[in-house]
C-alpha cells in the first residue's frame, strides 16, 4: 500500500488544463503565441511579448540545460523526508522567440558533486498515487 502524499498539489483550473492533460501523456506544454511564436512560460492569459491572447499549448521535447540549481538540507513538512534533495531552473532546447523557457523542477539521479551549470538534463514524469496528477522531474542526459 502506498504511503499518502503529503505534498502540496497543484490547483488544475480550465486555464491550465492543457498542461495537466498533456503531462498525463508523458508531454510538456507551453503556451505559444500565435502571433509572434513567443513561448510564455510560466502560463499567462497573454504573451509576455506582444499581448496576443492567441496561444496554442505546444508539446516541447523536453531537453534542456541546467541554468541554476541548489540543494535543500532542510525540507519543510514531507519535503524533509527527502533531504538532501536538489531543485533546479532548466533552460528547455527551443527555438525562435525572444524569451528562454526556464522551468523549475526537482533534479533527480545526478550525484549532487556531479552537477554542472550547463549540463545537459531531460524532463521525467512521475505519477502521484491515488492523486490523478503528473509532475515533472528532470534527470541527466547524455549531451
Ligand atoms: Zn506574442
Amino acid at each position: 500500500m502506498n504511503q499518502p502524499y503529503l505534498k502540496p498539489l497543484p490547483r488544475k483550473q480550465p486555464e491550465n488544463a492543457p498542461l495537466w492533460e498533456g503531462l498525463a501523456r508523458r508531454e510538456f506544454r507551453v503556451p505559444r503565441c500565435d502571433d509572434c511564436g513567443a513561448w510564455n512560460w510560466t502560463p499567462y492569459p497573454a504573451c509576455r511579448n506582444c499581448l496576443s491572447e492567441n496561444l496554442t499549448w505546444t508539446k516541447i521535447n523536453g531537453n534542456g540545460a541546467l541554468f541554476t540549481y541548489t540543494a535543500v538540507h532542510r525540507g519543510l513538512g514531507a519535503f524533509h523526508a527527502d533531504v538532501p534533495y536538489v531543485v533546479g531552473l532548466v533552460e528547455m532546447e527551443l527555438s525562435g522567440g525572444p524569451r528562454a523557457v526556464i522551468v523549475l523542477g526537482d533534479i533527480v539521479g545526478v550525484p549532487h558533486e556531479d552537477l554542472r551549470i550547463g549540463m545537459p538534463l531531460k524532463m521525467i514524469f512521475k505519477d502521484i498515487p491515488d492523486e490523478d496528477v503528473t509532475l515533472w522531474e528532470f534527470t541527466g542526459r547524455e549531451g
